[in-house]
């Protein structure tokens, strides 16, 4: 590993050690933990790290899978895509935040229509704004 980079050390003042384990160094959650899995307010999820817009709850739905899920972002370029090879699980495509690189929970398809996308997040990785 390389030296911690500068927004690592920024975020490590502003986020709690849970949120950045998982924002900062890809932990997931344990499931059925998260405060947002069974959650269902009116209004928009924001990234943890940065506040940036990331998903309406109108998109949300429950999967049953123990983690909050989507199956849509907010708009095309909220999120970064990237392929996930760790060791002892099938390939997985990781989302990112697209404005501060933050992991977020990865991204499957078998969600329901209209996208077929399970949108699978970390509660600890985002932050709820109600409308
Ligand atoms: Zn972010």
């Amino acid at each position: 590993m390389n030296d911690e980079s500068s927004a690592n050390q920024s975020f490590r003042k502003t986020l709690s050690p849970e949120a950045y384990s998982v924002l900062r160094e890809k932990a997931t959650e344990r499931p059925f933990s998260g405060k947002y899995n069974d959650f269902w307010d009116i209004g928009l999820y924001c990234c943890g790290a940065c506040g940036a817009e990331l998903f309406r709850s109108d998109a949300k739905f429950d999967a049953g899978c123990g983690w909050p899920s989507f199956f849509e972002p907010i708009s095309d370029g909220s999120m970064k895509y990237q392929t996930d090879h760790e060791l002892g699980w099938q390939t997985r495509t990781e989302v990112l935040c697209a404005k501060c690189d933050s992991h977020l929970g990865h991204v499957f398809d078998d969600g329901p229509k209209p996208t077929g996308k399970r949108y699978c997040m970390n509660s600890v990785a985002l932050q709820f704004k109600s409308k």
